[in-house]
């Protein structure tokens, strides 16, 4: 048996990172990479799981992209735990670790983005602004950086998913990319790291909505139309206690247009907030 607690190799610049991968590769190992902006649970450490049964070394990220969140607040409240998240991934047994400082990403002078129209055009690309071009553009950068035969993301972020897809596909990236399914809590909560950041009644009130999306999904699944149950949907959600909706909409999980009716590849997306709080979540309907 190994020990528990093995030493985590970490770097923090792109050369290490190089250095480290191109020995992996000489010596003919295929290698994952698992982008993370940190505070890991259960979700995190499942992609890490699916990287180790497809690859033999799999490398973990830790960056909290400053690119990519439209809220100065939403950056400086989100949860930092580095000792814990360095333990979790020893303990899995991640191969290492790559935690670049803000000015290793975005040194001096740095001036280009990367936008992916159409599919950033709704939900969350709407919701907030900017935010898909700071995935994408990280992502990309991670994606060049590491070089990986293969990259893992959640489905619980799936329009991030299908851009991240969409950009390693128009720039000729030649990194496999791999979805995961959600990880939940018991109570059906999608495990995320803002989930840190709500209160004990807050938390209480938190799986309302995956237990509304299911309801509602259950019956656009039967053939329900489209907007009627959607209105009920966002009537239930303010009920259950949900501050703010700022969307709850079928779309189809391939190209994210909107349906008026269940078909198959449907998807249910909801983003929520309680409080200062935002919960996004995404079903299949059918
Ligand atoms: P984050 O640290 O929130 O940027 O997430 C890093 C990766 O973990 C992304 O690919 C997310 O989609 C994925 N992830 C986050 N939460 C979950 C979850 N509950 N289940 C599966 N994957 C998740």
């Amino acid at each position: 048996m190994p020990p528990k607690h093995r030493e985590l190799a970490t770097v923090d610049s792109i050369g290490d990172l190089r250095t480290t991968v191109a020995a992996w590769r000489g010596a003919g190992q295929k290698i994952a990479l698992v982008p993370t902006m940190g505070a890991l649970h259960d979700g995190h450490l499942a992609l890490v799981r699916a990287a180790q049964a497809d690859c033999e070394r799999v490398v973990a990220t830790i960056f909290v992209n400053p690119l990519q969140f439209n809220a100065q607040a939403d950056l400086d409240s989100y949860p930092a735990t580095w000792e814990r998240d360095v333990a979790l991934l020893s303990e899995i047994g991640t191969d290492l670790l790559y935690a670049p400082r803000p000015a290793e990403m975005y040194p001096e002078g740095f001036a280009t983005k990367v936008s992916v129209s159409k599919l950033t055009e709704c939900l969350c690309g709407v919701a907030r602004p900017g935010h898909f071009e700071g995935v994408a553009t990280v992502v990309a950068k991670l994606l060049l950086q590491a070089a990986p035969d293969a990259a893992y993301f959640g489905e619980k972020d799936y329009q991030q998913l299908l851009v991240v897809r969409r950009m390693a596909r128009d720039l000729d990236i030649p990194t496999r990319i791999e979805a995961v399914a959600t990880v939940r809590e018991p109570d059906g909560l999608a495990l995320s790291s803002r989930n840190f950041k709500l209160s004990a009644e807050q938390r209480r009130r938190a799986p309302h909505l995956c237990r509304i999306m299911r309801e509602v999904a259950a019956e656009l699944a039967a053939g329900a139309a489209a907007r009627p149950s959607l209105d009920q949907g966002t009537r239930a959600l303010r009920h259950a206690g949900f501050d703010r909706i700022d969307y709850l909409e079928m779309r189809d999980g391939t190209a994210l247009g909107v349906l008026q009716r269940a078909e198959p590849g449907a998807r249910l997306f909801a983003a929520a907030w309680l409080g200062d709080t935002r919960l996004i979540d995404n079903i299949s309907v059918v």
